[in-house]
């Protein structure tokens, strides 16, 4: 959790010594609270303080690694907008197909984004990942579109359903494709957990929000609230 500057000065030597640049143990430590200097331009800083600071700064956002490669990083950011730092990883695109849809349709969509190349100042763009939605309820059907989505595209998927036998069948369908089962709610968390754990996803959590607005499902009232791995 992160500390203020109080906090932070209670850790420094307060000799006002100004080698680090402030003229006060108290301002280089607010300095260190927003995130503007780093520990280590104090070099008289104790081993505790280095410690207590350290655990205070790793992410709040626990890093989860996609792919059969596990080279699509999330998380481990320290910053809610990118202004206040910088991001650590980039956003990753997706791009949604339905496991009813026309089959010709999701041929042409799944090799669009195989195929899809954007060079831009020297970067390469690319589809990152493909969301299956489970619009059939079938969970034969859903786990063959799934696996016909990694197989076609090899990106790593967002499996969408809200029935836990669906999500099960599909996660086993693409063991080893390292995606992201979504969603467990409070009641299917210990299964989906287990489900994750045996085939090497990640897991996406639901839960009930109570405000007036919804982010997703907008049918079922729930907000996908954050990603464990
Ligand atoms: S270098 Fe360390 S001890 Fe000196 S003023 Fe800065 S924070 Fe305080």
């Amino acid at each position: 959790m992160a500390l203020t500057g109080l906090q932070i000065q209670k850790l420094l030597p307060k000799t006002n010594c100004k080698e680090c640049g402030s003229n006060t143990c108290l301002a280089f430590a607010m300095k260190l609270a927003a995130k503007k200097a780093e520990l280590s331009e104090c070099p008289y800083a104790s081993d505790e303080a280095k410690k207590i600071l350290g655990a205070a700064s790793e992410p709040p956002v626990k890093g989860i690694a996609l792919g059969p490669e596990k080279n699509l990083k999330l998380g481990e950011e320290t910053v809610l907008y990118r202004h206040e730092k910088t991001f650590v990883h980039q956003t990753v695109f997706a791009v949604n197909i339905n496991d009813n849809d026309n089959p010709q349709t999701i041929e042409k969509t799944l090799a669009s984004v195989r195929d899809y190349l954007l060079e831009r100042v020297g970067e390469k763009l690319r589809v990152d990942m493909v969301c299956v939605t489970d619009k059939s309820g079938n969970s034969a059907k859903f786990a063959a579109i799934c696996a016909k989505a990694y197989e076609v595209t090899k990106r790593p998927l967002v499996m969408r359903s809200l029935n836990p036998a669906n999500l099960a069948a599909a996660a086993q369908a693409v063991k080893g494709s390292n995606s992201v089962i979504a969603s467990a709610t409070p009641k299917t968390a210990d299964e989906l957990r287990k489900v994750a754990d045996e085939n090497g996803h990640v897991l996406a959590l639901t839960a009930r929000i109570s405000t007036s607005f919804q982010l997703f499902p907008p049918s079922s009232g729930t907000a996908d609230s954050a990603i464990s791995s």
